[in-house]
């Protein structure tokens, strides 16, 4: 039983790896191809790092994780939780709280108690894990943080996350100086070459987070530099291992991204169709929105869906109707729930011709922290967060778009590729022969 690691590229199109490869701009991505099985796979929805790094992690879509977006309302607390739409953002939502909220509270409190992660699992199973900078880290040892005022982490027994949680002494350099400069993956490299040297783990899910960084500023497709470093970050482990054929000898590889991204030319506010509009809350960053009804609200969720009706930058408004979902398209709309067969549908189906589009709507929606309303963009729009930040004419993702969507998908020494980013938990758990959570299976079918 080879070991594994995943590796994960945040916001890595798959025409950009694909490009990279064939162009061997990127040598290790290019050479790990050339030995690996390649196909596009699907994220979950909303397309966003928190929701999918989460999904990634437990093998579930946000109505079991229950992480439901960049930013979203804590109905019960009747606050705002901001993972980091934007540092301005952080600010807004309160920036000691907000970051509570992204190291802590995530893993802490936010993850749904029924989600069960790949470090919980393979930990109970008496095997070691590690991650490097992977958000969505619950596990079952207890870390004590190396700055002061900062509460323990329950983590993966080898745990690293940006200098503040460190397992192990490394002498990995400074995380967080230079972001743009790649200082965030060169941290992850050194911590990485380290655990390998060390072979110091049985699964590490190793995290690249500075591709996405770049990506929105320059638009997908365009960040090569950035990709240049996720590659040599990549080739670090491998080095550590002495070479690839040792590397390939000794562990099974899943490198995936977990969400794309697609050009944005403009950024709307999504609060203004709801003008003055008393007891809604609207949480709205990159490519997706949610509306969320208050005590006092006069509209229902229908009402609320039709003033984006003729709204430009909403392609798609889904909402619940007692034990239905709606999407609502352009003044079109399909009715659908999960059944015993099949997806029972009603309705114009084109509304949503999205890829996996029923199943990430229903399991969207059917998570108690999300929306009334999620929105999900029309291709070319961004809403603009809290603090009114965007990346208009840039790169953005969070839609049900296939842009936002679709993922690159590599695996080596596995017998099964994952179609879906919901399916690298159960493949990881597989390779252990432990058995995956009762969840992890499809909605319908299958
Ligand atoms: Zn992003």
């Amino acid at each position: 039983m080879k070991k594994l690691i995943l590796i994960v590229i945040d916001g890595l199109t798959p025409s950009m790896f694909e490009a990279a490869v064939d162009s061997g701009r990127a040598q290790v991505l290019a050479l790990l191809a050339e030995q690996g099985s390649y196909r596009r796979a699907i994220s979950t929805f909303p397309s966003l790092t928190p929701v999918c790094l989460s999904s990634i992690a437990t093998g579930a879509h946000p109505d079991v994780h229950e992480i439901p977006h960049l930013v979203w309302y804590q109905r019960a607390e009747r606050r705002l939780v901001e993972y980091g739409s934007s540092f301005a953002a952080l600010r807004a939502a309160g920036f000691g709280r907000s970051l509570r909220n992204t190291i802590l509270n995530m893993n802490r409190h936010h993850l749904g108690p029924r989600a069960v992660t790949i470090f919980e699992a393979l930990e109970d199973a008496g095997l070691v894990s590690a991650a490097v900078n992977f958000t969505c880290y619950r596990g079952r040892t207890r870390h004590l943080a190396t700055l002061p005022g900062v509460p323990p982490a329950f983590g993966p027994r080898r745990f690293f996350f940006y200098n503040l949680f460190e397992s192990d002494v490394t002498g990995a350099p400074l995380a967080v100086r230079d972001r743009a400069a790649g200082t965030i993956d060169a941290y992850a490299a050194a911590v990485g070459r380290w655990l390998v040297t060390r072979d110091g783990f049985d699964l590490l899910v190793f995290y690249l987070s500075d591709f996405d960084f770049a990506s929105h500023a320059l638009g997908p497709d365009e960040a090569h530099e950035a990709l240049t470093r996720s590659d040599a970050a990549i080739g670090a482990l491998i080095d550590a291992a002495g070479g690839l054929d040792e590397f390939l000898d000794r562990y099974a590889v899943i490198l995936c991204s977990d969400h794309g991204q697609t050009r944005v030319d403009r950024s709307v506010r999504l609060e203004d169709p709801f003008g003055r509009l008393d007891a809604v809350v609207i949480t709205a960053s990159n490519r997706a929105g949610m509306v969320y009804r208050l005590d006092g609200c006069r509209e229902d969720a229908r009402a609320l869906a039709l003033r984006l009706d003729g709204f430009d930058a909403a392609e798609v408004v889904l909402f619940r109707e007692g034990q239905e979902a709606i999407a609502r398209r352009e003044g079109a709309e399909v009715r659908f729930a999960p059944g015993e067969t099949g997806w029972m549908v009603s309705g114009d189906e084109s509304v949503l011709d999205h890829p996996d589009a029923f199943e990430r709507a229903w399991a969207a929606l059917a998570n108690p922290n999300a929306g009334d309303l999620i929105v999900s963009a029309a291709l070319g729009f961004e809403f603009s967060d809290l603090a009114g930040r965007h990346h208009a004419g840039g790169g953005s993702h969070g839609s049900l778009a296939t842009g936002d969507s679709e993922v690159p998908m590599l695996t080596l020494g596995l017998e099964r590729s994952p179609e879906r980013i919901t399916e690298i938990a159960p493949l990881a758990l597989a390779q252990f022969g432990i058995e995956p959570p009762a969840y992890a299976r499809p909605l319908v079918g299958a």
